[in-house]
């Protein structure tokens, strides 16, 4: 499977005369399968349009990563050496104008090897792998399914703890260990949990209010499994709403359906967010729906294809991305619902099954 990743770079990296130089990353996980840490050593996977992929390592890896990706050929410095000219005398043998490296690269690495290397034109590795990395094949579906079910229950079992009395904080830490028993890596991102009018804050972190009766409570979660991320948002009721509340859920809903059905292979990024963003502004809150309708997700929880205004990408089958109105009412309150859809050959499938509907405690 990593070899048939790395020999699709190749060929995009053979019309570009380039090679590319890829360090600890989503991009290197998705193209070697290791999970390695990136820090002040220089680490690197890389791909050229012909010959096998290669690492360039400090010594402490090399056994490492001989077990996980035997593959692949290692060019292994030691203490003492100056990486970034063996990474430079290597790229030279190579021959090639161009170098590309990936945007996770610390600057660092990449301002070092520059000036190892100064007749090289340099360029984003990132952009080709995004090309091959926004269609998802069958075991990367599988995986954000299985994130997405993990995460529904972890959502679910947190809510039937919510009682009033309980901090915002000690919600999430809830939230974070329903993940961990249910099978997640951990979360995708720190857990936003927002009560009573915190719940108008797109992306306010959980923090020290404390949860009240006649509060929406807005819980915002993903989680990791395999390496792949998921991200949804369901809310719950502390008794009764407050006023108005019920009314701005049902528009929230109705935009994520009406979004939903617009999904299928062939229409642009920018038609699910007009559907989303019609049905908001013709209930006259479309100044209160203030971020984009969604963003792709994969191993990295934001990524292509961002579902917004603007974006003519297309959409084609295998893509994965949310989809999640919003209302957000300044000091009083806000809603969202947020699912992960697959696009299929028949339109928009949400990975995520739990119920949807407002729930009261
Ligand atoms: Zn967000
Ligand atoms: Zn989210
Ligand atoms: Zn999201």
């Amino acid at each position: 499977m990593y070899s048939g990743r790395t020999s699709r770079l190749a060929k995009i990296l053979a019309g570009l005369n380039a090679v590319a130089v890829i360090s600890p990353s989503s991009d290197m996980f998705y193209l070697t399968g290791l999970r390695l840490m990136a820090d002040e050593r220089l680490t690197a996977c890389i791909i050229r349009p012909d010959g096998p992929a290669e690492m360039i390592l400090p010594a402490l890896y090399s056994e490492q990563v001989a077990r996980s990706a035997p593959r692949l050929r290692q060019l292994v410095w030691t203490d003492g050496e100056n990486p970034y000219t063996v990474l430079a005398a290597r790229l030279r043998e190579m021959g090639l104008d161009t170098v590309l490296v990936d945007e996770h690269m610390w600057c660092g690495h990449l301002l070092a090897l520059q000036s190892a290397l100064p007749e090289a034109e340099w360029g984003s590795a990132s952009i080709p792998v995004r090309q091959l990395r926004r269609v998802k094949d069958s075991m990367e579906i599988a995986e954000l399914r299985r994130a997405a079910e993990i995460i529904d229950s972890a959502v679910m079992r947190t809510i039937y703890e919510v009682r009033p009395g309980m901090t915002e904080r000690h919600l999430a830490e809830v939230l974070e260990s329903n993940i961990v028993a249910g099978g997640g890596e951990g979360v995708s991102f720190p857990p936003l949990v927002g009560s009573g009018p915190n719940s108008a804050l797109p992306h306010y972190q959980a923090g020290d209010r404390v949860i009240r009766e006649g509060d929406p409570v807005v819980i915002d979660a993903g989680c990791v499994a395999g390496g792949y991320c998921s991200d949804t948002t369901r809310t719950v009721l502390v008794g009764r709403e407050p006023e108005g509340y019920l009314d701005i859920y049902r528009i929230v809903l109705r935009a994520y359906q009406a979004a939903l059905a617009s999904v299928r292979p062939g229409v642009a990024c920018r038609e699910i967010d007009r559907v989303a963003r019609g049905v908001i502004g013709d209930s006259g809150y479309g100044q209160h729906f203030i971020h984009r309708t969604g963003h792709g997700i994969g191993l990295d929880v934001h990524g292509e294809p961002f579902i917004v205004e603007g974006n003519g990408q297309i959409l084609e089958v295998g893509m994965t991305f949310s989809i999640e109105p919003g209302i957000y009412l300044p000091g009083r309150f806000g809603a969202r619902v947020e699912d992960i859809i697959l696009v299929t050959e028949t339109g928009g499938v949400s990975l995520n099954t739990s119920a949807r509907e407002l729930m009261r405690l």
